[in-house]
């Protein structure tokens, strides 16, 4: 071989595998469009954990269940007329931050302190803003300073007297900590530091709680929120993963929107919502597979418990957990479920 051929055959033999290892763009790896496309969808939940029949009195059920569809209702309507997928993520969940029943809001978990520290997220899948609070015990509805934060400010994350100084500059319902005492979460507590002090094994899923919602509008723009107590006993300004993005929330248009709710520690050491999202970015699986192969295979061998709620682009929904219920439900037109346990 002259040298000039073996020189063309070294070129020619690395050209060859620049090419065939040049990573494709992501955006290629969209799924094909397969599915029906849903004119507007919404799905919500109020916590995963130890939901268990046997232990809820049908008074308490109907209590849960009137408040799941009230926020449906309220999210539903702002999608139907039109509304905005972030109208309907932030209204949806101030009705549920302004219930008691809920580890958020009015019925955040108290701290090992006594106090009350709330963190919230938002997330807009058009363009991938965000914005979060965390640890604060002065703005009512966190939600709505969440997506402040992501509208009106240069940053993604605030937290404490800081995030709460930003909600009070924009005007946003600042309340005294005292109205986020219930004598059922107080009692909680009480409860709990007793089993902790003898030594009891409490199972995690026991403390937690949160809410969320994913909503996709009549323009197929995506919107994810996720707002919490957080877990009752924490300490030492513990955060979870309610307000970190890619942990507990996330929305991209170009796959889905997620809310979790479980152990938080785990859901962000995992990711989870934003592994959701790439496994249908990267693999091109739907929503379903995502959310399943994440909450029941990956978190469960890690042994972190609690679920997610996902909205695909087309209004598919999945809604995992690996915790005996959580509370949740979806509406689509001419669609609405809502339930409470693992069926
Ligand atoms: N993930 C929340 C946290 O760890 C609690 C929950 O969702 O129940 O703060």
């Amino acid at each position: 071989m002259s040298k000039y051929s073996f020189t063309f055959l070294i070129l020619t033999i690395v050209l060859f595998s620049q090419c065939s290892t040049s990573t494709p763009d992501p955006a290629t790896f969209n799924q094909p469009l397969t599915f029906e496309q849903a004119e507007y969808a919404i799905v919500i939940h109020g916590g995963a954990g130890t939901i268990l029949k046997k232990n809820m009195t049908d008074d308490k059920e109907q209590q849960y269940m009137k408040a799941l569809n009230d926020a449906l209702d309220i999210g539903e309507r702002i999608l139907k007329n039109g509304g905005s997928s972030m109208d309907a993520v932030e209204q949806t969940i101030q009705s549920m931050e302004n219930s008691p029943l809920f580890n958020a809001g009015k019925g955040a978990v108290f701290t090992n302190a006594g106090t009350n520290e709330l963190d919230a997220s938002f997330m807009e899948g058009k363009n991938l803003n965000a914005g979060a609070v965390g640890g604060v015990s002065t703005i009512k509805n966190p939600i709505t300073a969440a997506r402040a934060v992501m509208e009106k400010s240069d940053h993604v994350f605030l937290s404490g007297r800081g995030a709460e100084t930003f909600a009070q500059d924009q005007s946003i319902e600042i309340v005294d900590p005292t109205y986020f005492y219930t004598q059922r979460r107080w009692d909680f507590l009480q409860q709990i530091k007793a089993e902790d002090a003898n030594e009891q094994d409490i199972t995690p899923d026991k403390k937690h709680g949160t809410v969320g919602c994913v909503a996709l509008d009549k323009n197929g723009n995506l919107a994810a929120g996720t707002s919490t107590g957080g877990m009752t006993n924490k300490r030492w300004n513990r955060i979870g993963d309610s307000p970190i993005i890619g942990a507990g929330t996330y929305a991209n248009n170009a796959t889905c929107g997620v809310s979790c709710t479980g152990h938080g520690e785990y859901f962000i050491r995992y990711a989870v919502a934003h592994d959701i999202s790439a496994m249908m970015e990267y693999k091109g699986v739907t929503v379903e597979e995502a959310g399943d192969f994440v909450i029941n295979n990956k978190l469960v061998k890690a042994k972190g418990t609690g679920g997610a709620i996902c909205l695909d682009r087309y209004g598919n929904v999945a809604m995992p957990f690996n915790t005996e219920g959580m509370y949740r439900g979806y509406a689509k037109p001419n669609k609405r479920e809502v339930s409470i346990y693992k069926e």
